[in-house]
């Protein structure tokens, strides 16, 4: 089969169809009189159109999806003396968040299948010092919440849930964000939700924290400028930016469903692979999210080198567990190992799944995985 260059791992032309929007919206924006460009009613309109797609009670715009984290963490009252426990395996945030405001982040091995945080692992790392569990839904599965709000319950424990990569995922009817005590989206650009530049979300149920939250975003004004209740940052909203996400939000369904379907075919196309060192996620749509679509395969760096020889990009998420990295390595109890979130990044690799991609591009990235996959022995 002969290609046309390499199909990219994010699509460059994300925005593509709505460039025009956006320069409307410029306009717009920029010549309102109002002169209102951050915290505006575009802002409050996106805030209420996001909490009727989630049926939640509130939710606070801000940001970034970090600072959705550190918002929450801080209105939940984490500080120094203070333990979080977070997956072993994920993103940088879910450690750093937890250390900049002093607070010690406790990691907790993985699943060896769906690498999102092993219940039993969780609650062998509870101690008198926790305050919280921040488990993070990852690739192509959402982290098992039932057991999560059931072990934060039985502990008397704050519950965030770091739904940053699953906006749009539903486990057992329950939409991703509403699950924790409170939940964090991120709009950062390659995000199933992205947008042209930065900005997050705080979804809860809880009034009191929502508060809190609302008045961290803005230096810790409450009602009355210039009068701080308490020590807060700047994580405010840019309206231009809540202008086009309130003009993206109705077609996010469709772009979730065309992600869907994507993972759907490459993991009917790679179940029978397993047996040859290849393993997709696990088959279903109930608790799933596709903001990547990763595998997991024995002979990793060869089918990365492989999918790039016929034209395909892809993605290496977390080429180190949380506390191997050197930034983390002061909270790794010496002798502690997490061998299922090492097992994983030595094994993950992501593939495009991006909405654009077109069928015959996903039957390529298939056939090339599945063509390596013939020159492995079979176990
Ligand atoms: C992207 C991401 C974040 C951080 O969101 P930003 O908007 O990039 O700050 C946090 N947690 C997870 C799991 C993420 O994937």
């Amino acid at each position: 089969m002969t290609r046309q260059g390499t199909i990219p791992f994010f699509a460059p032309d994300l925005f593509e169809d709505d460039r025009d929007v956006l320069i409307d919206l410029v306009r717009r924006t920029g010549t309102d009189p109002g002169q209102k460009f951050i915290l505006g009613e575009r802002t409050a309109a996106f805030e209420d159109a996001l909490r009727d797609t989630l049926g939640a009670a509130h939710v606070v715009a801000c940001s970034s999806g970090t600072s959705a984290l550190t918002l929450v963490l801080t209105a939940m009252g984490v500080g120094p003396d203070d333990e979080v426990i977070v997956p072993a395996y994920g993103c940088a945030p879910l450690g750093n968040t937890v250390a900049n405001l002093g607070a010690t982040p406790v990691f907790a091995d993985v699943d060896p299948l769906t690498m999102v945080a092993d219940p039993e692992r969780v609650e062998e790392a509870v101690t008198s010092r926790t305050k919280a569990l921040m488990p993070a839904h990852m690739f192509s599965v959402m982290a098992d919440m039932p057991a999560m709000r059931q072990l934060a319950d039985r502990h008397g424990l704050r519950l965030l849930e770091d739904s940053a990569v699953a906006q749009g995922g539903v486990l057992d009817g329950r939409p991703a964000g509403t699950w924790g005590d409170a939940g964090v989206f991120s709009f950062v650009q390659v995000k199933t939700f992205g947008m042209p530049g930065e900005g997050g979300a705080v979804v809860t149920d809880d009034p009191e924290l929502a508060r809190v939250v609302r008045a961290l975003r803005n230096h810790g004004q409450e009602g009355q400028r210039f009068v701080h209740q308490r020590i807060g940052c700047n994580s405010r909203f840019d309206e231009l930016l809540a202008a086009f996400q309130l003009h993206r939000l109705p077609g996010l369904p469709a772009r979730l469903e065309r992600r869907a379907q994507i993972a759907d075919y490459y993991t009917e196309r790679f179940t029978p692979l397993t047996d040859r060192g290849i393993t997709p996620p696990p088959p279903g749509r109930n608790g799933r999210c596709h903001y990547v679509y990763s595998v997991l395969a024995d002979e990793r760096d060869a089918l990365q080198a492989h999918l790039a020889a016929h034209g395909v990009d892809s993605h290496v998420y977390y080429p180190q567990p949380l506390p191997h990295q050197p930034a983390f390595a002061r909270f790794a109890p010496p002798g502690q190992t997490w061998p299922h979130a090492l097992a994983a990044s030595r094994r993950q690799l992501a593939l495009p799944i991006n909405p654009r991609l077109t069928d015959a591009e996903t039957e390529h990235i298939a056939d090339t995985v599945c063509a390596f996959s013939t020159g492995l022995p079979a176990a």
